[in-house]
């Protein structure tokens, strides 16, 4: 009868996690309690590597509430204005850490996220270290945990199962046609108009942000552009623009690498909130 009962608990246990993790496909299970014993472990997950940059316990402005923020190593783009050029290298120096491992570490803070707060992957750029990040997010949503990537839509690979996974998208439009987007970035904006399209599948919420230099995109019409971009993307909650600030500058010279924005003065806090009216 107790062993009956157990695997009673245990099923009602799997269809919960059936409904919390869309897809989990990964870690089929033999039985519904060997799944939850290594799902909760991240014991199927143990060969996944993930290269993190830093982290932030508390963090605030990554999301809603209060946040465990990881910031993964490598980045494919080069914008101008990059203020985290340490987070380039996907070898760069980091924690090399499992799923495992790190959920243990996140659930360490569970207790102080707010309600609505949660887990946010942040970069560098997240999608760049696609399993790292799907097999995190599925932990994270196994344990109850809400979920943000804060990406520019640049990813390899899995892109719709980290979206299945994912219930917030803070999406940073570098800029809204090709030539100003290669001018910013180095680079073409196909695979961020291939990640637009994928999303365009999801119900995840979007909040969007859009860095503004002065002398580069500080233009009434480079904000009009933007405000009807957004139009074409689905559950978008809010449009933000932050302003250009210079304290990435430092780690430029540490790292010997020439700054692209020598002389640009920071974005003027005035200009930049008309600009924001402009987005209402
Ligand atoms: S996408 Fe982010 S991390 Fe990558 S270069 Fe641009 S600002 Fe830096």
């Amino acid at each position: 009868m107790k062993k009956f009962d157990l695997q009673a608990k245990n099923v009602k246990k799997y269809i919960k996690i059936k409904k919390r993790c869309k897809n989990i496909t990964l870690f089929e299970p033999k039985s519904a309690t060997l799944l939850l014993t290594k799902f909760r472990n991240g014991d199927e997950m143990r060969d996944i590597i993930g290269h993190v940059s830093s982290v932030e316990t508390m963090g605030t402005v990554d999301g809603p509430g209060v946040r465990y923020v990881l910031f993964m190593q490598g980045c494919n783009l080069r914008c101008k204005y990059c203020h985290n050029p340490e987070t380039w290298a996907l070898d760069g120096k980091a924690l090399n850490i499992t799923p495992g491992t790190m959920i243990r570490r996140i659930l360490r803070y569970k207790s102080y996220m707010s309600k609505d707060g949660g887990v946010t992957i942040s970069g560098g750029e997240p999608l760049l270290q696609p399993a790292f990040v799907t097999a995190l997010l599925k932990l994270c949503k196994f344990h109850g945990m809400h979920t943000a990537i804060d990406t520019a839509g640049v990813g390899i690979d899995h892109i719709s199962e980290i979206l299945d996974n994912t219930d917030l998208v803070i999406l940073d439009i570098k800029a809204t046609n090709e030539e100003s987007y290669r001018n910013i970035t180095g680079h073409s904006m196909q695979r961020f108009n291939e990640f637009l399209k994928i999303l365009d599948t999801k119900p995840c919420k979007v909040w969007l942000r859009q860095v503004i230099v002065p002398g580069i995109n500080d233009t009434e019409e480079n904000v009009l552009n933007l405000k009807e971009f957004a139009k074409k993307i689905k559950n978008v909650e809010k449009i933000e623009l932050l302003g250009y600030h210079t304290l990435g500058v430092s780690k430029y010279e540490k790292l010997k690498i020439p700054y692209p924005l020598s002389g640009v003065p920071e974005m003027d806090d005035k200009k930049l909130e008309k600009l924001q009216k402009l987005l209402k």
